[in-house]
């Protein structure tokens, strides 16, 4: 296999073991514009679900199974958007947001987290089928902007010291965004029992302050590889471990077949209801906005 490319639309594992931390970082390009393509979002919901899919990715990155799954959702009330997901599986990424545009029109030109999201949730599942694990972690939407609310989501959910950092921008009429998550597992290296994580732990600010010290252009220069920058930002440590690279792209898995068989399990009254004027049943992906027309002849 060639070697990934360390420039875009990839994630790359850290590690700085005598600090005991670990942690991702990521960059997307094409993906987010695959991903945005199929929407036709305004310019600040596209910076969002950009910075969200990348937030994805460095979560979707510390899966150990390569069939697991990690979803990422937003369901709030009050706020211009009410409802914003993203999973990946295989490093696939995709993902939509839910939202009013009237009362997005009314929002200034960046609007805080909370003029978006009203009041609400952030829920973070990781599936890992292999091993049975399920676990969904669940805390209120929080902070200034997504990096902080899912900071808040690992020292609540998690208890994990964590930094996590994330940026978006349109380069050349073009996407890019970019994100750093940093751990601190003071029992050493990644799958293994944590038996004291102590906030107070001396590693631990150390490498919060070398990581936030990252730039959000840093993050989103598609000309700086990942690896370069985790250099620039940790060559004084004693020793930093990058892992194996995953490549990161847009994937939908939405099906006719399967979208069929659902639609052919509701009582033939309800089948009836969903007809449109024009004969068939349409429904519509919301991840990639592909539209299925089932006719109905199909489901007898
Ligand atoms: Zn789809």
């Amino acid at each position: 296999m060639p070697p990934v490319q360390l420039y875009t639309d990839v994630a790359l594992g850290v590690a700085i073991p005598s600090r005991n931390a670990r942690g991702r970082i990521a960059r997307l390009a094409s993906t987010v514009d695959a991903v945005l393509a199929s929407h036709g979002y305004p310019p600040v919901i596209e910076r969002l679900l950009a910075e969200a899919l990348t937030l994805t990715a460095l979560l979707g990155a510390l899966l150990k199974e390569p069939e697991g799954q990690l979803t990422l959702q937003a369901q709030t009330e009050g706020g211009a958007i009410d409802l914003m997901v993203c999973d990946y599986l295989r490093g696939e990424l995709r993902g939509y947001v839910r939202h009013d545009l009237e009362k997005l029109a009314e929002l200034p030109a960046e609007p805080t987290l909370q003029q978006l999201f009203g009041k609400g949730f952030l829920a973070i599942t990781f599936d890992q089928p292999v091993s049975e694990e399920r676990y969904q972690g669940i805390v209120p939407l929080e902070g200034r902007n997504l990096a902080e609310a899912a900071q808040s989501y690992f020292a609540q959910s998690e208890q994990i010291p964590s930094l996590v950092r994330l940026a978006a921008e349109k380069r050349d009429g073009h996407w890019v965004a970019g994100g750093l998550l940093l751990q601190h597992l003071p029992e050493g290296e990644e799958g293994r029992e944590r038996l004291h994580t102590r906030l107070d732990h001396p590693d631990w600010p150390h490498v919060a302050i070398l990581g936030g010290s990252v730039k959000p252009d840093e993050l989103t220069d598609p000309e700086l590889p990942l690896d370069d920058l985790i250099w620039r930002l940790f060559h004084e440590e004693e020793e930093v471990r990058t892992l194996p690279a995953i490549a990161l792209g847009r994937g939908c898995r939405c099906d006719p077949d399967y979208v069929r068989s659902v639609i052919a399990r509701f009582p033939a009254d309800e089948r009836e209801a969903m007809i449109g004027d024009d004969g068939v049943i349409r429904v519509d992906c919301a991840f990639c906005s592909s539209s299925f027309a089932i006719q109905p002849s199909e489901l007898a």
